[in-house]
């Protein structure tokens, strides 16, 4: 059987309890841009009756797929199976146009009808993945649909290997958050499908992104073969803006690429497994990737610091590797790039006029780390603040800096004031490192973008200072990394508003 049509199908699982919600969902998933839709019929609070079945797969003006599976596969029917086996013979007789039956199946049980053929994994990958795969490929069902459980995001590539591997069209998804990737990029690859979920709420496995999602985050209608991959790899990575603002920008200049997140738990080895297994596969056309806590040290040490420019080195640090086709990696940091040129454009200055310049840091963490760094290369006169003093010492000693508490800030004699610890980040806004701003200060710079304007940079307006803002510097990192990666010039008003429009729903 050849399918439909050889497009990736954006399939959406409706999972309600009952047939009137599922007939309303079918209607509701297929306005909201689902190519077929999976009835979970064993989600339905009773089996349905001939008639309900009917009416539901007639009523679908998009491809139907009936599934009707047991607890232990992950489903929740509870009656016997002949029943069950009985509603998905119904469902053929009534022509939907696909039905999903397990693998573990006997070739007697199967329905006359295109077969999903399908085997699940909730704890992780079976070790027999190699074989299993092969015998699904080999049986009588119309489709392979093979679905595991992934530990990181390298799992998602098998899940791609699956794909471009079976001669018949293809299902095959990393569930969890890790696996999000092995979904988005099952078009590249030319899956047979790809679960969307109608809502938030409504996933029928961990990991599923909205139907909104796929199609207004992921730029699904612009996935094909030759699309180049990018993505951030972080843990946590679920609430990043980066994937909104890098496919904003792809959108606005016309790239063909898609960003996406990547789950990495804390740990070099997590690191790079899953940077060995992207090396590993050309094909892929990994391009970019942006990094965040807590891997930007582990990036630098895989990338190789002869690969990084030398304030990166210093820095010790990286947030964006650029992947050339012949898997050459190069690394960069753009927080520094991005805070220090915020600063300079405010100041209407070049960085080389940085020097001499007195800067009070308050904060002795990553981001006052990367600034220091810069100002210190730039040959600014800086002292560090910070509540732990033996850490803010730490760093002045390694950057050539003074530094003291921040119960000293009232004996603060600078021009430039720049915070970078989270006193005053959403939710807690009303927290401010000072209660006034000295009169020597006038420029501060918050580097905290949410809120955009902290209760710091209120009192600074009102001391008549030269505000810069952390959205400034957010902004500027992306559209760094972008110009790395595409050697384009970045759509920064797009990138811009992408995140205060993000800023505006938080
Ligand atoms: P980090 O490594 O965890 O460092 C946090 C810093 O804040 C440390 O110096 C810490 O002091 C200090 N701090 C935390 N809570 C404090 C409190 N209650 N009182 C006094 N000091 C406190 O975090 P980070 O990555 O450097 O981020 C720091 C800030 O930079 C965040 O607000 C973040 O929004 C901002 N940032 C902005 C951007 C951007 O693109 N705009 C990028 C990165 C970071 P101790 O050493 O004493 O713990």
């Amino acid at each position: 059987m050849t399918p439909k049509e050889s497009v990736t199908r954006l399939i959406c699982p409706l999972t309600s309890s009952s047939v009137e919600k599922m007939r309303e969902d079918i209607a509701l998933a297929a306005s909201s841009g689902a190519e077929a839709v999976e009835l979970r019929l064993d989600y339905l609070d009773c089996s349905p009756t001939k008639d309900q079945l009917k009416c539901l797969i007639d009523s679908a003006e998009v491809d139907v797929i009936a599934t009707n599976r047991v607890k232990s596969e992950g489903g929740r029917f509870e009656g016997d199976e002949n029943q069950r086996l009985e509603i998905l013979n119904l469902s053929a007789e009534l022509e939907a146009d696909f039905v999903d039956v397990e693998f573990r199946a006997k070739a007697e049980e199967l329905p006359d009808a295109d077969i999903i053929h399908s085997y699940h994994d909730f704890e992780g990958i079976p070790q027999d993945l190699e074989e299993i795969t092969a015998d699904i490929d080999a049986s009588r069902g119309d489709i392979n649909k093979i679905i595991f459980t992934a530990t990181g995001p390298e799992d998602a590539l098998t899940a791609l290997d699956i794909v471009r591997q079976c001669k018949k069209p293809t299902i095959a998804l990393a569930m969890g958050e890790a696996g999000v990737i092995s979904r988005i990029l099952a078009k590249k690859f030319g899956a047979f499908g790809t679960f969307a979920a109608l809502a938030g709420g409504a996933e029928s496995a961990p990991g599923q992104p909205t139907l909104d999602e796929f199609r207004n985050l992921y730029r699904w209608d612009s996935i094909n073969l030759s699309t180049e991959v990018f993505g951030i790899i972080g843990c946590p990575v679920a609430h990043s803006m980066s994937p909104a603002i890098h496919n904003a920008a792809f959108d606005a200049a016309e790239i063909d690429g898609v960003y996406v997140p990547l789950l990495i738990q804390l740990g070099t080895e997590n690191f790079n497994r899953f940077m060995d297994a992207v090396l590993a596969r050309p094909w892929l056309d990994w391009r970019g990737l942006s990094v965040t806590i807590p891997h930007k040290e582990n990036a630098l040490a895989y990338v190789g610091s002869n690969n990084c420019d030398e304030l990166s080195r210093k820095i010790g640090a990286i947030n964006t590797i650029s992947i050339d086709k012949d898997g050459k990696l190069g690394g960069f940091n753009t927080d520094y790039a991005g805070a220090i040129d915020a600063l300079c454009a405010a100041m209407d200055i070049d960085r080389e006029q940085l020097a001499g310049k007195s800067v009070a840091v308050l904060g002795a963490g990553g981001a006052a780390r990367a600034i220091v760094a810069a100002l210190s290369y730039y040959g600014a006169e800086t002292t560090i603040y910070n509540r732990t003093v033996s850490r803010g010492e730490k760093l002045a000693d390694e950057f050539g800096c003074r530094c003291s508490g921040l119960d000293k800030l009232d004996k603060l004699d600078a021009e430039i004031l720049i915070n970078c610890t989270s006193l005053g980040m959403h939710p807690n806004i009303r927290d401010c490192p000072l209660e006034k701003i000295p009169p020597s200060i006038k420029v501060v710079f918050d580097t905290i973008y949410n809120p955009i304007e902290t209760r710091l940079l209120w009192l600074a307006k009102q001391a008549g200072c030269l505000c810069v803002s952390g959205l400034d510097m957010f902004v500027n990192q992306a559209v760094g990394q972008f110009e790395i990666w595409t050697k384009t010039r970045a759509p920064a008003n797009a990138m811009r508003k992408v995140v205060i429009e993000r800023l505006k729903q938080s």
